[in-house]
């Protein structure tokens, strides 16, 4: 983040605002850990803030501190409104252009307040005027972690603050085992459980929580793979009526794509869910080297991401988006050897 972008900030925040803080569409462990990290620290500071989410969040992540005060902008929509109307400032975290946050965008868009972008997405657009912006970060809640610093705030980082960045940093980088993961990544942690965030009870939390029904859905994932081994991919596909009949809930198949990925010579890993209530079959990208997922979901699939994390949409049924999605291969069969 440049001087003039942080000392705007100060500025912005030496006096009481209000502020409204949002998290992207369908938020993760890093959306809203990073959300409620800043949430809790404006709030500490004197400031008055809410946080608006397009939609709502898994359970596994409603135990984190301060989550009930969520506002849902599907569910307490006129609210959600009058919040981002009447604000002053508006953090957009996790996320780089307005697209992400669905129906909340028009929104966004009307909204008089002065806007602040921190996310380590790839290609931001330029809706704010306030923007800290790194795609070297391992996960939002490392850069709200680095904005709290640079605010000289790291000594009012209570236990509630800690538990949260811990969480969005855990998630974003598989427990720290991803490519994005630096010594600075592991300066942070280590700092945030010298501040009381509780890792042991937080890995629990949120990693072993499954239900039985959660268990089976993954079994049928994990029947349902194709293995293309001459493009080195993977994919998993879960119909609507297979999601049904295990009881799907939000955030039950996050982590499944992953699976593709721990076979040996798979470099290109994807899963095509279908949202019948939307008319959209959602797709998650997973890769592994130089192999880009950003530009393939941005240039196919209208989404985007990192380069070995991102994700995107169709609006074809399963068996047209699969014949499509593997009609594309061909072209990156070099690529995908390498
Ligand atoms: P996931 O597959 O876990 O939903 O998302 C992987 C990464 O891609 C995340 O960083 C997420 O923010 C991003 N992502 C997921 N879906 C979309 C999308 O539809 N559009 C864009 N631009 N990014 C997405
Ligand atoms: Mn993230």
């Amino acid at each position: 983040m440049n001087f003039e972008h942080i000392n705007a900030l100060k500025k912005l925040l030496s006096t009481p605002r209000k502020i409204a803080i949002i998290p992207h569409k369908n938020p993760d462990g890093d959306a809203i850990g990073s959300t409620l990290g800043l949430w809790h620290y404006l709030v500490n500071e004197g400031q008055t803030a809410t946080i608006v989410s397009p939609n709502d969040f898994p359970k596994f992540l409603k135990w984190m501190p301060g989550a009930d005060k969520i506002l849902n902008f599907e569910r307490h929509n006129k609210e959600a409104k009058r919040t981002i109307e009447e604000a002053d400032i508006i953090f957009t975290l996790d996320f780089n252009h307005l697209g992400r946050v669905g129906q909340m965008a028009d929104s966004l868009e009307q909204a008089n307040a002065i806007f602040v972008m921190v996310d380590h997405h790839q290609e931001p657009s330029d809706y704010a005027m306030i923007m800290y912006s790194d795609v070297t970060m391992s996960s939002t809640c490392e850069m709200v972690y680095n904005l709290i610093s640079l605010l000289d705030g790291l000594d009012h980082i209570t236990p509630e603050i800690a538990n949260c960045i811990y969480t969005g940093i855990m998630t974003d980088t598989g427990s720290f085992k991803f490519k994005s993961t630096t010594s600075h990544t592991h300066r942070v942690i280590a700092d945030l459980m010298d501040k009381g965030a509780e890792n042991t009870e937080i890995h629990h939390k949120i990693y072993d929580t499954n239900s039985p029904s959660k268990l089976h859905l993954l079994g049928c994932a994990l029947k349902n793979m194709v293995i293309l081994e001459e493009y080195s991919t993977a994919y998993i596909t879960l119909s609507q009526e297979e999601l049904d009949l295990y009881h799907y809930e939000k955030g039950d198949t996050e982590g499944f794509v992953n699976y593709g990925l721990t076979l040996d010579g798979i470099r290109f890993a994807v899963i095509f869910i279908e949202n019948k209530e939307e008319g959209i079959i959602k797709i998650s990208f997973r890769s592994v080297g130089d192999f880009s997922v950003n530009e393939f979901a941005r240039k196919f699939f209208e989404g985007g991401g990192h380069n070995n994390a991102a994700g995107g949409k169709s609006d074809k049924n399963m068996e047209e988006t699969t014949s499509y999605f593997k009609s594309l291969l061909p072209q990156y069969k070099i690529a995908l050897k390498q």
